[in-house]
């Protein structure tokens, strides 16, 4: 590894394996053996500065001031939710920016990470915020790590499950997410069932995820139970229609042999009648699956409503009753647009 790359920047540390850290040390004529100190000081401790790696000789902490960055994107903004929830704004070298949020959940241990994958979406789904700021690029696997590692250096704590459910379409960047997979696996030690992909259901990227025997959990933003209610709402459809979608479930669970979460956001007047739940449960009557309901947050840009309280929970008890296990998402956030579907990082422009 050159000392610094083609563009004249540092070596970043952020996303780099013990191996190309070390790689870093001895090109450099540093002593190779600092390079697990420096490892654990970044993906462990959350360290943000060479100056607090204490147990580095002055020398080697000057070099790495000199030539190299523990980040490359930063913290611009950051907003606490009356419920707990911290939304991050983040700024990529390039002025593009993405948003992240951190839940922590009263009864549990467990800091829960939502992160982003792209700058913007192409998705277009109607009822998303996201959708509306367009698409722009795919982040790199360091940039998608570099979340979680600001995340854990502003609170003090460990992130320990992880949700890519921020913005993008993960299954569109799908090498960089399963490079950053195992970033968080092999460098920052949280196990491969504490995160979760979600997809809005890229049919050729779930067959790549079946192939490779993907480990951590994938959960599919269905939202409809048919093709036609589906499209209406989720261009997707267009390309990857509803049924082809669940055959591809249906192989992806047998080769893997484990659960999708199907995902639903229960949309008032669209998709919440008896009807839809009913179609609902015979279309995954035979996939191995949990569903998550997801009550309807409404941002200034969708025209629509959340379903009223009868509904949302006859359409729970007849899932449940086909034998379904199912969870109604906690809304997180809301109040400062945090929420699923409300990723607008409506302070800047992306
Ligand atoms: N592109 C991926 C990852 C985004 S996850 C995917 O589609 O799965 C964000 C989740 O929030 C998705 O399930 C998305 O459909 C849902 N969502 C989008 N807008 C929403 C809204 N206004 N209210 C509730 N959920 C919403």
């Amino acid at each position: 590894m050159e000392l610094k790359d083609q563009n004249m920047d540092k070596f970043i540390f952020a996303g780099k394996s013990l191996n190309e850290i070390e790689k870093f040390m001895i090109d450099n004529n540093q002593s190779k053996f600092r390079a697990k100190q420096v490892f654990n000081w970044i993906y462990l401790k959350s360290v943000m500065t060479f100056e607090e790696m204490t147990d580095l000789p002055l020398t080697t902490r000057n070099f790495l001031q000199e030539n190299a960055q523990i980040v490359s994107i930063r913290m611009k903004d950051k907003q606490i939710s009356k419920d707990g929830t911290i939304k991050y704004l983040f700024e990529m070298e390039d002025s593009c920016f993405v948003e992240s949020v951190l839940m922590r959940f009263d009864n549990r241990a467990n800091l829960t990470a939502c992160i982003s994958t792209q700058v913007g979406c192409p998705m277009g789904c109607s009822f998303c915020a996201t959708a509306k700021l367009g698409y722009k690029r795919n982040l790199s696997a360091s940039e998608i790590i570099q979340q979680i590692i600001l995340i854990q250096a502003d609170t003090g704590l460990k992130v320990t499950n992880i949700v890519y459910m921020g913005q993008g379409e993960p299954l569109l960047n799908l090498d960089n997410v399963l490079e950053s997979i195992k970033i968080f696996r092999e460098n920052f030690q949280i196990g491969a069932r504490r995160i979760t992909v979600s997809t809005c259901g890229i049919i050729p990227a779930i067959n790549r995820l079946a192939d490779m025997n993907f480990q951590s959990t994938l959960a599919v933003s269905l939202h409809a139970s048919d093709n036609e209610t589906r499209k209406s709402i989720m261009p997707v459809s267009n390309k990857y229609p509803f049924d082809s979608l669940m055959e591809t479930l249906k192989k992806y669970t047998e080769k893997t042999n484990r659960r999708v979460t199907i995902e639903y956001v229960l949309i008032k007047d669209i998709n919440d009648s008896i009807e839809h739940a009913k179609k609902l449960a015979f279309a995954i009557s035979r996939l191995k699956s949990n569903v998550n309901l997801i009550i309807y947050n409404p941002n200034e840009k969708s025209p629509y409503k959340k379903p009223i309280k009868e509904n949302i929970l006859k359409f729970k008890y007849i899932l449940e009753s086909s034998g379904k296990k199912v969870t109604i998402r906690l809304e997180r956030g809301a109040d400062i647009d945090a929420a699923c579907g409300q990723l607008s990082s409506k302070t800047k422009k992306i």
